[in-house]
């Protein structure tokens, strides 16, 4: 099989040739047809992640079908159409494992940086990880959703908001333009933040019933005006970019992250007292919320923006999704 392996951190992805790998006792081998390109591919690329082992295939969006079972695999079939996430495994044996909260797993294998992952022509991994993906949804449109769409699917329905709630996103992005749709099909008032007048067309496609302008308004003024927002979901990763929309919060207001911002975030913590306000972050989730994302975006036409590129393309592809040239999400075919 071929894949486009990390063999130097912080060099170029490499073709490489690879012999089929064989699934384990209790795994299953997917021959990956798409793997959608995430930002948090970069601790692979970059070595920024305790212990990678290299050449590693970077990629946990990673969709496709089981073309091989392994020792005692009564779940799943030959031909299944599954995707795989990146909680893609689990010791079962941890305090948080015992509760039933793999993603929490202090052993967790995360594909692309425990094993190789989907920047590869098959895979192998725990067959209990594994979500259905179903008919209406293509390999390509499945494999974004493994991740930024969990991701902001699992944060949203996990915040706290009522339906017709005030729910903010900032950042229209590759986990932005799907947590806006996720927002808006959710029931909430959802209002789009990002920086330009020229993104709130997109933002209300999208199904915003509000859009602002971070780079010509006042975005803690215009969420106050609003009632204060019920959850403002963080997407960016710039902590300066964070703050306005944080004292944008009203009662009980939860300012929930799921984007990797490394700087420390300028808040005066008094300001959180009065209305009870909190801030959480958010990791993905398991298999059964993996495959409850994938459903709930067959049902109400949640889809994520793509653009492809093969498999032996990964490295423009990459560049491409770094250097934010690609609006929402790339996404590798093999
Ligand atoms: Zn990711
Ligand atoms: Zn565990």
């Amino acid at each position: 099989m071929h894949a486009m392996l990390v063999r130097t951190p912080g060099t170029k992805l490499e073709w490489a040739e690879l012999p089929l790998p064989e699934p384990g006792r209790g795994e299953v081998r997917v021959r990956v047809r798409a793997c959608g390109i995430c930002h948090s591919d970069s601790l692979t690329v970059e070595n920024h992640w305790p212990g990678i082992s290299f050449p590693r295939a970077p990629g946990h969006e990673i969709a496709g079908e089981i073309d091989a079972l392994g020792a005692d695999v009564t779940n799943w079939n030959l031909g299944a159409r599954v995707g795989i996430g990146w909680s893609g495994g689990y010791d079962g044996t941890c305090r948080q494992c015992l509760r039933g909260d793999f993603v929490s797993c202090v052993n967790v294998r995360i594909p692309g940086i425990a094993y190789d992952g989907g920047y590869a022509q098959y895979v192998v991994a725990q067959s209990t990880v594994l979500a259905p993906i179903p008919d209406a949804l293509s390999f390509e449109e499945a494999a974004p959703l493994m991740c930024a769409g969990i991701t902001t699917f699992n944060a949203l329905r996990h915040a706290g908001a009522m339906p017709g709630d005030l729910v903010a996103i900032l950042g229209i992005g590759g986990l932005g333009h799907l947590g806006i749709q996720f927002a808006a099909k959710m029931g909430f008032q959802a209002v789009a933040i990002a920086r330009g007048r020229d993104k709130g067309p997109l933002a209300r496609t999208l199904g915003a019933h509000d859009y602002i302008d971070s780079s010509s308004e006042d975005v803690t003024e215009r969420l106050l005006r609003l009632g204060g927002a019920r959850v403002v979901l963080a997407t960016v990763t710039s902590s300066a970019a964070m703050a306005p929309a944080l004292r944008g919060l009203g009662a009980d207001g939860v300012f929930l992250i799921v984007g990797a911002a490394m700087e420390p975030l300028p808040i005066t913590p008094a300001a959180l007292i009065a209305g009870r306000k909190s801030i959480k972050g958010w990791p993905s989730g398991n298999a059964i919320d993996s495959a409850e994302t994938l459903r709930f975006s067959e049902m109400t036409g949640v889809r994520p923006m793509v653009e492809t590129m093969p498999l032996e393309r990964a490295n423009e592809a990459y560049e491409r999704m770094m250097s934010g040239a690609t609006r929402f999400r790339m996404v590798l075919t093999s």
